[in-house]
């Protein structure tokens, strides 16, 4: 059995006057994140986790932002064409980990649907995809509130 690990990493900013979107649950408040699509940084770091363990290099080259048919495009869309290619080459997956850094917006109320909707866009089980979530402990950009940031991590198996 061939086992391939990956790892994502995204940042957006914070903003007034958008919808905040995390791993395609919408999180109630007055910000949301800026950005190309809606901005959902838990599974544009998810899809870059799943294209670098199977070698497939990241959702820049997939889905380019100067490319206006990703403008508004849904990151669960963009997440099931990356879905396809891996197992189209025969990748399974064994499982997710995931931690959202977020300073002042409460994660843990959102854990178990985010959780719940990423088993579901993948057709995996739930206790396949582990959702994490932490402070910045007041440091730099994601501890000032100006951003969210999600590192991923994936494994896969074929
Ligand atoms: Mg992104």
């Amino acid at each position: 059995m061939d086992f391939r690990v990956g790892l994502g990493y995204d940042i957006h900013r914070l903003v007034e006057n958008r919808r905040l979107i995390l791993g395609g649950v919408g999180i109630p408040g007055p910000r949301g994140l800026l950005g190309h699509s809606d901005a959902d940084a838990l599974l544009h770091a998810l899809a870059d986790a799943l294209l670098g363990a199977a070698g497939f290099g990241d959702i820049g080259e997939h889905f380019p932002d100067t490319d206006p048919a990703y403008h508004d495009a849904s990151s669960a869309d963009l997440l099931a064409v990356v879905r396809r290619l891996v197992s189209g080459a025969g990748y399974a997956l064994v499982n997710i980990d995931a931690t959202i850094v977020a300073q002042s917006i409460k994660m843990a109320p959102h854990k178990a649907a985010i959780r719940s909707n990423i088993a579901r866009l993948l057709e995996i089980r739930e206790d396949m995809v582990n959702i994490k979530a932490k402070t910045k402990e007041g440091l730099d950009a994601v501890g000032a509130d100006q951003a969210i940031a999600v590192s991923c991590v994936v494994l896969l198996r074929r």
